[in-house]
């Protein structure tokens, strides 16, 4: 296999899972979910998460969530975790961006979070490499801004592991090739400024590099 450069139309669906890591759920004043909080990003947000990352400034606060993103390769069902696992085709990094402000009083309304999560750029997304090279069970992710670790984090702290969140997704709807899946976001989110230079390493190595223009 090779590596991927995906484009929105490469891709079927994206979904992800908030609160996935207990130090990010108590940044935000979160609870810890009893189970997985899963919400969707729109394909068409998808940009390249290198060269310049064009966040309008009149969206408001805008924060990063750097993750783990993982391709599903085969169409998933009632999966078991192990079978989920076994169904990853590559793995990278995205950018959850999230408009911080619009998100809290979308939650007051009690409203759904669409409108933070989906706008045009909101999912920047690295190459995706091939399964093959990584331990699924020791993936760690890191984002440097301006030269300085902002978040860092391992698949270990996950709630729940990424196994596991394929397979409580799969018993509701079924997965198939071309879907991805964000992990979640490690402890240390906060808001991106025009000019910040973003490096995003992947099991120790850097797999993407951008600045932020608003
Ligand atoms: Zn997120």
């Amino acid at each position: 296999m090779t590596r991927l450069t995906l484009t929105p139309s490469d891709v079927n669906a994206i979904y992800c899972v908030g609160r996935n890591y207990a130090a990010h759920a108590a940044e935000l004043g979160n609870p810890v979910s009893k189970s997985p909080l899963i919400f969707t990003k729109s394909r068409t947000c998808i940009v390249p998460f290198s060269g310049d990352l064009s966040i309008p400034a009149s969206l408001g606060r805008c924060d990063h969530e750097l993750e783990i993103a993982v391709r599903i390769g085969a169409a998933l069902s009632e999966a078991d975790p192990e079978t989920c696992l076994a169904a990853i085709s590559h793995v990278g990094l995205a950018l959850d961006l999230t408009l911080r402000e619009a998100q809290s009083t979308l939650k007051a309304k009690g409203h759904p979070w669409d409108l933070a999560k989906s706008f045009t750029g909101a999912c920047p997304l690295s190459e995706l490499q091939p399964v093959a090279g990584f331990d699924l069970n020791d993936l760690d992710l890191t984002l440097t801004i301006n030269g300085t670790v902002r978040q860092s984090g391992h698949c270990r702290q996950m709630l729940f592991p990424i196994g596991t969140l394929l397979s409580f997704l799969s018993h509701r709807l079924p997965l198939v090739p071309g879907d991805l899946f964000l992990t979640g976001t490690p402890a240390g989110v906060g808001p991106l400024e025009d000019g910040d230079a973003l490096v995003g390493q992947l099991c120790g190595a850097e797999v993407t590099r951008a600045v932020v223009r608003r």
